[in-house]
């Protein structure tokens, strides 16, 4: 079953005179459950595209659903629901997290935008501050991290520490589908595998969709259930993991494969 269907989407950006396809007539769908990995080299549009799906860009044409709902045409109590259904991870841990923020209030400010982590609970969706507060332990477990760390700031951790943080902020109104985009390519390669393992672990504990975003196939094939290669705009080539690594049809799969050593994560 299809969460997400992308239909000829096209994001045209103007520079100047000239203008940039970021994103070319890109259909696809995206099954509940699974991680699709998009994969292609760095300027062929996979951040548009998965901003565009967040509707954190607008398109120029096209169509995006997301379960029943016309996500271009949604009224704005749809969209609150989207917003909450709909995640982001980045791939900067450093950039993405307000220095002036305490742990607790980064992962805690969803909850009071939305008001709630209830979804459709019998218990009284309230957010009240102790609830909050245990939601927020909660969801620092849940990412590996310590309570023990709420009252402290983003520049006292690691990067590794930082994306876990990230990670619990886009989890605390338990999204059905998460955008990661790039989340280990600013780590070191052991410490990316430690993100990657965790967010495996994640989508099996709360049933999570993926587009797992990556300039690097090795990164991508350990997650994704399926692949889409992006090149210019366009996608070029999608199927199976399998499929895509053992028997890839299009020249420009194969260069990505050639051009990236196995490596074990
Ligand atoms: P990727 O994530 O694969 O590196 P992007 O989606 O970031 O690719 O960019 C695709 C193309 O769109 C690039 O040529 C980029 O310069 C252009 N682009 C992206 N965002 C903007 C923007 N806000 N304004 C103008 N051009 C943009
Ligand atoms: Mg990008």
């Amino acid at each position: 079953m299809s969460l997400v269907e992308v239909r000829e989407l096209t994001k045209i950006y103007s520079q100047g005179r000239s203008e940039v396809r970021a994103v070319d007539g890109v259909s696809l769908d995206i099954h509940s459950g699974e991680t699709l990995g998009l994969v292609g080299e760095s300027g062929s549009g996979k951040s548009t595209l998965g901003r565009l799906i967040l509707r954190l860009v607008e398109p120029t044409s096209g169509s995006i659903r997301f379960e029943d709902l016309d996500l271009l045409a949604a009224n704005s109590r749809e969209m609150r629901r989207l917003r909450r259904d709909m995640q982001i991870i980045f791939q900067d841990p450093f950039a993405s997290l307000d220095p002036r923020f305490r742990v607790e209030d980064i992962i805690a400010e969803p909850l009071i935008i939305h008001g709630s982590s209830e979804r459709h609970g019998s218990v009284p969706a309230r957010s009240t501050a102790s609830n909050r507060k245990a939601r927020v332990a909660e969801l620092l477990r849940a990412v590996g991290l310590d309570e023990s760390i709420l009252r402290r700031f983003p520049h006292e951790f690691s990067g590794g520490q930082r994306q876990r943080i990230g990670i619990a902020r886009a989890l605390a109104l338990r999204p059905k589908f998460i955008v990661a985009d790039e989340p280990v390519s600013a780590l070191d390669v052991s410490v990316g595998a430690q993100i990657v393992n965790l967010l495996a672990q994640l989508q099996r504990d709360f049933g999570l969709t993926y587009l797992f975003i990556s300039h690097s196939m090795p990164v991508v094939r350990y997650l994704s259930t399926r692949i889409a290669v992006m090149y210019r705009g366009k996608i070029v080539e999608i199927g199976s993991t399998e499929q895509i690594t053992g028997r890839p049809r299009h020249p420009y799969t194969r260069s990505l494969l050639e051009a990236t050593p196995e490596v074990t994560v």
